[in-house]
């Protein structure tokens, strides 16, 4: 299988728990290649833009004010089926019904606050990629 990116997010929860370093071993030992990598905090604006797609959804307010509230981790992942592989090692979105083993089920402290983001399409992908860094940015 030919290799792809996916984009990802060590989200506010995580990074206040001092999980950053334990999620990106996780990563590293299933394989993902890190393109490229950022630690910031997002403004509502952004984070607004973000996840625009879940714009009419009943916790698009929390979620913007969560995703803006303390900084994040942002990368590019690159691996063979990366997409799948990695919503796989992320598990549920709802940490309740994630798998043993997952980023979230480890990590995770409620469906909202869930510690990691994962692309769900080789197009969001790409867009989520583009969103956070430039050219000069991946590697
Ligand atoms: N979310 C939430 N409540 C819900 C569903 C989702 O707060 O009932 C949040 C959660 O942080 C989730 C994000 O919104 O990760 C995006 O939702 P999506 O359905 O895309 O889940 P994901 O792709 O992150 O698993
Ligand atoms: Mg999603």
């Amino acid at each position: 299988m030919t290799t792809n990116i996916t984009f990802t997010m060590v989200k506010p929860d995580a990074v206040e728990a001092n999980n950053i370093g334990p999620i990106l071993a996780k990563i590293n030992q299933a394989g993902f290649k890190i393109e490229a990598m950022k630690y910031m905090r997002l403004s509502k604006e952004q984070a607004g833009q973000f996840y625009i797609i879940h714009k009419d959804r009943p916790f698009y307010g929390e979620l913007v004010e969560y995703m803006s509230s303390g900084p994040i981790v942002a990368a590019v992942l690159s691996k063979s089926n990366a997409v799948a592989d990695y919503r796989k090692l992320i598990g549920a979105t709802d940490p309740s019904k994630a798998e043993e083993g997952t980023i979230r089920k480890l990590f995770a402290k409620s469906i909202a606050a869930n510690a990691v983001h994962g692309s769900d399409s080789d197009e969001n992908a790409q867009i989520e990629a583009d969103f956070f860094f430039s050219k000069l940015e991946r590697f």
